[in-house]
């Protein structure tokens, strides 16, 4: 039996009828020449993940499956967002191959990073991350809104690699790792770094999508941003304590200023002891707000069941892996 590794390219599909028979021809294209050049195994394979379309996406990849046995489909009960499609690509495939590949399949990402991609796996890297070097085709609307996006995260303490979206390269042996990251609310941009393991960059152009239209609108695009922060941080919370201290603060000199001008005769009857009031159960209610939210946000991390160690490396092997069936 060949030891080349085993790769799946796992591809997440919402409403792509109209690129789907584009693309589907260039990813078998590519498995072939990986093979031929001897980089992977003849048995690697195509998971077309159907995330609920409403078109005719679904027949087309179990045409595609027909034809062909390196296309595998699996379908999702429902549209569930690209993370999760991605996500249940990933976990389909981690048992039965040794290395997975996740794109879009509206060939923007350029497949042949893949090259790169299994050499850096051979090299030793388990996590290969797809970087785009730059991003001439986008518009500067799209630009600007998705470099925000990644200094936004990074601001708000969600660690993320710069210009990289969904499109890497993760071994069966990071996956086994990542089953063990139960959250619900999923990014996995976010989570694979904290996998850990070696890993490294490819850099590739983006280019335009060949057919269809784009599923990530800005709205989507804010609540992506809005999920990866939450999932990833507390840092929010810490900016309410924070508020919370710098408004008793000023409140603090507020209540002395009323009390000094009451002092002076420079106001009516009863308007400092409203101010002291007022500022008074402002800068508590802030501090006792950050206070709670600073549980929550423990609740909220515990409540993930997050692995709390992962072993990568062992003198012994406790149990024979069996991932090929
Ligand atoms: N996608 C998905 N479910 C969705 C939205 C998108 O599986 O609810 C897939 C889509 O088919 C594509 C990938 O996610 O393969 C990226 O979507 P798109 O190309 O529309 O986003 P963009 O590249 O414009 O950011
Ligand atoms: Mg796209």
């Amino acid at each position: 039996m060949e030891n080349k590794p085993l790769l799946w390219i796992v591809i997440p599909c919402y409403n792509e009828e109209a690129v789907l028979p584009v693309t589907a021809p260039m990813f078998l294209e590519k498995i072939h020449a990986l093979a031929a050049a001897g980089k992977i195994s003849s048995r690697s394979r195509i998971c077309f993940v159907n995330d609920g379309s409403k078109d005719n996406t679904w027949q087309l990849i179990c045409d595609f499956a027909r034809q062909d046995e390196h296309f595998i489909g699996i379908s999702q009960s429902r549209n569930r967002g690209h993370q999760n499609a991605v996500l249940a690509g990933l976990m389909e495939a981690r048992e039965y191959c040794d290395i997975t590949i996740s794109i879009d399949c509206d060939g923007q990402d350029d497949i042949n990073a893949m090259d790169d991609m299994v050499e850096a796996y051979l090299k030793g890297y388990e996590v290969v991350y797809g970087v785009r070097s730059k991003r001439d085709t986008d518009t500067f609307f799209k630009r600007f809104t998705a470099e925000s996006f990644y200094h936004l995260m990074h601001a708000m303490g969600a660690e993320t690699v710069f210009n990289h979206a969904d499109y890497r390269l993760i071994s069966a042996r990071v996956l086994e790792s990542f089953a063990d990251f139960e959250e619900v609310n999923i990014f996995l941009r976010g989570m694979v770094p904290l996998v850990g393991y070696p890993s490294t960059k490819v850099y590739y152009e983006r280019a335009e999508r060949l057919a269809g239209e784009s599923h990530y609108p800005l709205k989507k695009m804010l609540a992506l941003a809005f999920d990866g922060i939450t999932s990833l941080s507390v840092k929010p919370i810490r900016i309410i304590v924070t508020l919370g201290m710098l408004v008793s603060m000023v409140s603090f000199i507020g209540v002395i200023w009323a009390v000094v001008q009451a002092l002076l005769g420079n106001s009516v009857a009863g308007w400092a002891s409203t101010i002291c009031i007022v500022c008074f159960m402002g800068g508590i209610q802030l501090i006792s707000l950050g206070v709670i939210g600073e549980y929550i946000g423990k609740i909220y991390m515990e409540s993930k069941h997050r692995p709390r160690y992962i072993i990568s490396d062992r003198t012994w092997q406790p149990y024979q892996r069996s991932y090929r069936g």
